[in-house]
């Protein structure tokens, strides 16, 4: 299984990409925390990145590309995996792309973890980062959409975008990603009296 997890910052992507790895043997690619490590252990890639990350811009999609290329094209690549937090970008995406098709890799999916402007606002200003205001968030999600809209519209295009709600318990949001794999059956719906 290949999946591509996309979602809004606070809408659990971390979390859900950490239960299937977890559950069904993925392998983690997050480029955050590849570019973190890079960081903490000084190399080229760190040193460059660094004040990028530090001032909360996202890193050049070149950059991001070779990360995630170096490790797919290693003899010890993974041939299961879930991406958390890449592609950002629609020039990221098409980079992903071509590197998949070049690799042979096919992906199976793309979960997008929905949840509205409003909600992704609730619960970043529950988090009580100190720099997090509600005009703050309000302007990060603005360039998050930006992106993101771009790349939900690459994927649907490619007959690959599954959008899951991201709403309620961890285990529920779970399930409904394991069932728009096809590997949970639907859930019964409710009657409505
Ligand atoms: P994350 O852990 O996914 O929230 O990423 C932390 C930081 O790493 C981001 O704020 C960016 O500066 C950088 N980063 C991670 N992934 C990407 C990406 N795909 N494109 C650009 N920058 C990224």
């Amino acid at each position: 299984m290949r999946l591509v997890l996309l979602g809004m910052p606070g809408a659990g992507k971390g979390t859900q990409a950490k239960l299937l790895v977890e559950r069904l043997g993925l392998a983690y690619i997050g480029t955050g925390e590849f570019l973190r490590d890079a960081i903490a252990r000084g190399t080229p890639t760190g040193k460059l990145v660094e004040p990028i990350m530090k001032a909360g811009r996202l890193v050049p999609d070149a950059i991001v590309n070779e990360v995630v290329a170096e490790l797919l094209r290693g003899p010890n690549r993974p041939e299961k995996f879930v991406t958390d937090g890449y592609p950002r970008t629609y020039a990221q995406a098409e980079a992903f792309d071509a590197l998949l098709r070049l690799e042979h890799l096919e992906l199976n999916a793309v979960i997008n973890l929905s949840i509205s402007d409003d909600e992704v606002v609730r619960r970043l200003l529950a988090r009580a980062r100190q720099d997090d205001t509600e005009a703050t968030i309000r302007q990060r999600l603005a360039e998050f959409h930006a992106n993101n809209d771009a790349l939900i519209d690459f994927y649907q295009k490619r007959g690959l975008l599954k959008t899951v709600p991201a709403v309620g318990e961890v285990e529920e949001i779970y399930a409904n990603i394991l069932r728009a794999l096809g590997l949970l059956p639907e859930a019964t719906k409710k009657s409505a009296t």
